[in-house]
């Protein structure tokens, strides 16, 4: 028999986009409701993003501005089998259609329960900006707007002049915020959920969670339900390796992080309990932002449209907002062992938007025949590693010189760059540069030589005007004028696309197929569902609230 220290009806773990919704909506069931947070403050990846939220299904935006949507072709679009990147991989054929349903017949609800609780989305027509695995047919993309907010990563509101027009996560998450408050949710910040309490260890009601908070354990009950939002598992070395055995520790900046972590609390407390996971093959695909590029380099926080800045309450986290690095012609990239592997202006994977197939015919065989194979992604060639036996790519360098800073207009030194971790190196000799990458990734040493001959090599593509090795579009610059700078630049891992497995009401399913009472899902800690971010997320809290306040028991 557990002694509770706290209860209430319902208990909600995670404070982000899909915990805060559940909360607020299972409070105004008229339910108690205690919503515990691991960090020490509330939005998790939710208040860094970028705000852009891909709800339509017939919204009144979209009616708006003309826009034909419906359930049915929300539905259709996030379903279609024949849709697939140019490197072939598809972005819905794996998704669970009960879950997708669930969903499309939402949409318009959940865009209006967002306006009802404070939400300002810019006042203009739904487009594709900011889409990732939203369906082709038509524009969707709605962007939350700050207003006067303060922003995650500067920690100041936006200049005035774009106060309704900056689409960013502080614009959903904070009103969500103060929301719940208003609501009368009980808000434990710096409550971390450790397990999962059920009536016998693997059969009956989840009865509860057991929580860590300053490193006292403490018990909460849960009367009716518990309804994890934890936000995924990609920030969990051992649980991503799972799906993809080269994503070692390297892998460190995780987007989002420092604000929040993924570290897969909730897919493991719910497993220790019985649960199942789903659609794994979405975590795998090579779509969309579960591994990207990193677009901003020399700090360990990388993800090209998230840069920390002082003023931030987690820049002491953070420590350096990084090199934006808008050409990769400024730079030749180098793993451990000083050797180029690709052209540096290759991509990272794409993913299905509006227009994305022209034309579209839904679930036609011509739109995977019409796509043109594009094997250009940099990605795979990064994570491909040195040959030594191990798995992972190892770190990846920016190898760049004077002249590329100059050209860039870059700071190379804090708070731009991370010297103290190991995260940006400078030399007046590229020997002296390759001697001195030594930090805790880097689990061979540079050789001197290796970095000289491929630095010049490369620099003898430039004069021919043809990079003979990875087919590097006209090399346009020579890396010769010193300091010499090492920036690192390993892929940063972003969003989760499987997890728990849900149904159609967001409650959690065991390995044998049967329903674990008292507990649901949503989010990036559920499986099922290939679509990056936050629609899904609100939509399934709110699904998730709503059947946890009409179940009976
Ligand atoms: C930089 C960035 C930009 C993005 N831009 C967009 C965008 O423009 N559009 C879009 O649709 N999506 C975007 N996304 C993705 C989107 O933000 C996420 O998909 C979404 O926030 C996930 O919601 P969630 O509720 O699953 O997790 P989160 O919003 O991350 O919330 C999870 C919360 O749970 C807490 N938590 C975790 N474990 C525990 C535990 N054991 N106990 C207690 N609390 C715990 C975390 O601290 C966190 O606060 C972006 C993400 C990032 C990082």
């Amino acid at each position: 028999m557990v002694t509770w220290q706290s209860e209430a009806d319902v208990v909600v773990v995670g404070a982000g986009a899909t915990g805060v919704p559940a909360a607020i909506a299972a409070r105004e069931a008229g339910l108690s409701v205690i919503l515990v947070e691991a960090q020490p403050h509330m939005g998790g990846h939710a208040i860094t993003s970028g705000g852009n939220v891909p709800l339509g299904g017939g919204t009144s935006a979209q009616k708006k501005y003309g826009i034909e949507d419906s359930p049915d072709l929300v539905f259709q679009d996030l379903t279609d089998w024949s849709v697939v990147q140019p490197n072939g991989f598809p972005d819905y054929r794996y998704n669970d259609r009960e879950i997708v349903r669930a969903f499309a017949d939402n949409n318009v609800a959940t865009y209006d329960w967002l306006l009802a609780h404070g939400v300002t989305f810019a006042d203009k027509a739904p487009d594709e900006r900011g889409g990732i695995s939203v369906g082709n047919s038509v524009p969707r993309e709605m962007h939350a707007v700050p207003l006067d907010w303060p922003l995650a990563h500067t920690g100041a509101p936006v200049d005035p002049a774009q106060r309704a027009t900056y689409s960013i996560g502080a614009g959903l998450m904070h009103p969500l915020n103060e929301a719940a408050r208003r609501a009368g949710v009980n808000i434990l910040l710096e409550h971390k959920m450790t397990a999962l309490h059920r009536e016998t260890p693997t059969s009956g009601r989840v009865t509860g969670i057991e929580v860590d908070h300053h490193g006292t354990r403490l018990s909460i009950g849960a009367r009716k339900a518990v309804i994890l939002g934890t936000g995924g598992s990609a920030g969990n070395v051992n649980f991503r390796r799972m799906f993809d055995p080269r994503l070692t520790e390297e892998y460190c900046g995780l987007a989002g992080m420092p604000w929040s972590d993924q570290d897969a609390s909730g897919e493991i407390a719910a497993m220790a309990i019985g649960a199942a996971l789903w659609g794994l093959y979405n975590q795998t695909g090579e779509f969309g932002y579960v591994l990207t590029k990193a677009g901003r380099i020399g700090c360990r926080y990388g993800y090209q449209h998230l840069d920390w800045r002082p003023g931030s309450k987690v820049f002491d986290k953070a420590v350096a907002s990084g090199l934006p690095i808008s050409d990769w012609q400024n730079a030749i990239m180098v793993n451990m062992l000083g050797q180029r592997f690709y052209d540096e202006t290759g991509r990272a994977f794409t993913s299905n938007n509006y227009n994305s197939i022209k034309p579209y015919l839904p679930g036609s065989y011509l739109n995977a025949k019409n796509i043109t194979y594009n094997p250009n992604n940099f990605l795979n060639a990064a994570l491909a590693g040195i040959g030594d036996g191990h798995n992972g790519g190892g770190p990846i360098w920016a190898i760049f010189d004077a002249e590329a800073v100059a050209r860039q207009k870059w700071v190379a030194e804090p708070p731009f760059v991370d010297i103290d971790n190991g995260f940006f190196f400078s030399a007046d000799t590229l020997a002296a540069l390759a001697d001195k990458i030594r930090m805790q990734y880097q689990r061979v040493p540079m050789p001197p030589a290796n970095l000289e001959a491929t630095v010049a090599r490369y620099n003898s593509f430039v004069d021919l005007g043809d990079d003979q090795d990875f087919g590097k579009p006209a090399p346009l610059h020579k890396i010769a004028k010193p300091p010499f700078y090492a920036a690192w630049a390993t892929p940063v891992l972003h969003d989760t696309r499987a997890g728990l497995r849900i149904n159609a009401k967001c409650e959690v399913i065991d390995m044998s197929g049967a329903v674990i009472p008292g507990l649901y899902c949503g989010g990036e800690t559920a499986g099922g569902f290939s679509q990056h971010g936050l629609a899904r997320c609100v939509c399934q809290g709110l699904i998730a609230a709503r059947n946890a306040a009409a179940a009976t028991g």
